[in-house]
């Protein structure tokens, strides 16, 4: 046993979806590394960012694994921001790692997919772009990664197109197809693999299509990926300051 001199960190993960038949008592978990995050990945959320959505080498920026949150919790409103930003996205879980992954054998290194939300304190963002700062306050506080359930490649295949959607209080707030990336999956992870050597337990969010907006406390926010799943998360209601005086 290592000695450690303060109790490590518990492991980040994800709960993997039973299959038919299966009880949720016998779900497995999928042990969570790193979690990298590709900026502008379809066309009209470029567009709507103020981009050119012409093919730029696609770039990317991570959350710390400790930013997941699972489905159906509710959350509170983050601290610092005036404009929280729901992104909905497809998560591709890698399970076999490698360096310099070539883009045809790029999809045998994915273990399986998700649903989740880059959720973003755009206002932190805007103000980070604008002075040339890191994204990191914008994109990686606690609790700023809901995720729904993997599904194993091994049961669904891969998946290359799809609705892709998020409701805010029953309403469509963003929908698009897994076919409008800009870099699909297995061009993301041949390209990342050129900058980091990807690890078994590597997340990739691939982006999100249109409709970003804000959301505040009370919102219920339900995404999906056709074919793929779900994520939900609810943002605890506001309490006022004549209650909390109570
Ligand atoms: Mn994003």
């Amino acid at each position: 046993m290592p000695n450690y001199v303060i109790p490590p960190a518990p492991q980040a993960a994800i709960p993997v979806a039973p299959a038919a038949g299966e009880s949720p008592r016998e779900a497995q978990l999928f042990p969570v590394r790193r979690i990298w995050c590709v900026g502008r990945n379809y066309a009209d959320h470029a567009r709507e960012m103020g981009h050119d959505p012409n093919r730029e080498p696609p770039f990317f920026f991570a959350k710390p694994a400790d930013t997941l949150v699972p489905s159906g919790s509710t959350i509170a409103y983050p601290p610092m921001t005036k404009d929280l930003h729901h992104e909905i996205e497809l998560v591709v879980a890698i399970g076999k790692g490698g360096a310099n992954i070539a883009e045809d054998k790029a999809l045998e290194h994915v273990w399986g997919y998700a649903v989740g939300l880059d959720m973003t304190r755009r206002d932190l963002q805007g103000e980070a772009k604008k002075l040339q700062r890191p994204w990191e306050m914008g994109k990686g506080f606690d609790q700023s990664c809901p995720m729904g359930a993997l599904v194993p490649a091994a049961r669904i295949g891969h998946p290359a197109k799809g609705t892709i959607g998020l409701k805010v209080n029953g309403q469509v707030r963003q929908q698009g197809d897994l076919a409008q990336q800009i870099w699909n999956v297995q061009e993301t992870i041949a390209y990342l693999s050129r900058l980091v050597a990807l690890a078994p337990g590597d997340i990739i969010m691939t982006g999100t299509p249109a409709g970003v907006a804000a959301v505040g406390p009370g919102d219920v926010l339900e995404g999906w990926v056709d074919g793929i799943g779900e994520v939900k998360v609810t943002y605890a209601p506001a309490v006022s300051v004549a209650k909390a005086a109570e």
